[in-house]
């Protein structure tokens, strides 16, 4: 899957046209505070629940969600054993009167939705994890909430299916577009695509 801006007046945040202006950065007028959403499962049949998550996410956005292929990933930081990582990428469109905090309150119960448990370990296997990466340019550093997500950057698993949907995309906080930070990452993670999205 790729995806190609030709324009370079006008850009792109992904393939079906999420327009950004002149401006490739996430764009934070109040009506459309672009919102990026990394998925993953290690749990249970995590290709099903990926898709059906974005089901879920799909009723919490005004526009069509652009979802990135899924992809199977080694897992990072995780306890020894872990199993490997579904993971995916979204972006919404979260409805005028959405905030991070009260957006973040709806992908948690989401995660719970799907059979999340308090964890016991950090990072242990989860049918479901969604992290926002970005809310438009919104900044935040407060004990529940980071934004931009702070490690989103150096990440494959959330970088590579970025790249499928938003390629020139540049996350707040960031110079490089998505599809630089992509080619400058030195990681050894493992990425796997495994096939289109169901649309
Ligand atoms: P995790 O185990 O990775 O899902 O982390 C969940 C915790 O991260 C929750 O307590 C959230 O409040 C917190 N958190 C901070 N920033 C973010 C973010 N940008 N997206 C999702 N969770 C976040």
């Amino acid at each position: 899957m790729g995806c190609e801006t030709k324009a370079r007046n006008l850009r792109h945040a992904g393939c079906a046209g999420v327009e950004m202006n002149s401006d490739p950065r996430i764009q934070n007028s109040e009506e459309n505070n672009i919102t990026v959403v990394a998925l993953g499962s290690n749990l249970g049949n995590s290709r099903d629940i990926i898709f059906r998550a974005f089901e879920r996410l799909q009723k919490i956005s005004d526009k069509p969600l652009q979802k990135s292929s899924l992809w199977k990933s080694s897992p990072v930081d995780c306890p020894p054993g872990s199993p490997d990582f579904v993971n995916a990428v979204v972006l919404l469109t979260p409805s005028p009167s959405e905030t991070p905090e009260t957006l973040l309150k709806k992908l948690q119960a989401l995660e719970k939705e799907f059979g999340r448990q308090t964890k016991k370990v950090l990072n242990e296997p989860r049918p479901l994890d969604l992290d926002m990466i970005a809310f438009g340019n919104e900044i935040r550093a407060s004990e529940k909430l980071t934004l931009p997500h702070p490690r989103a950057h150096e990440r494959r698993f959330v970088l590579q299916p970025l790249s499928e949907i938003a390629a020139d995309l540049i996350l707040p906080g960031q110079k490089k577009t998505v599809r630089e930070l992509l080619d400058s990452l030195a990681t050894d993670e493992v990425l796997t695509r495994l096939g289109d999205t169901v649309t």
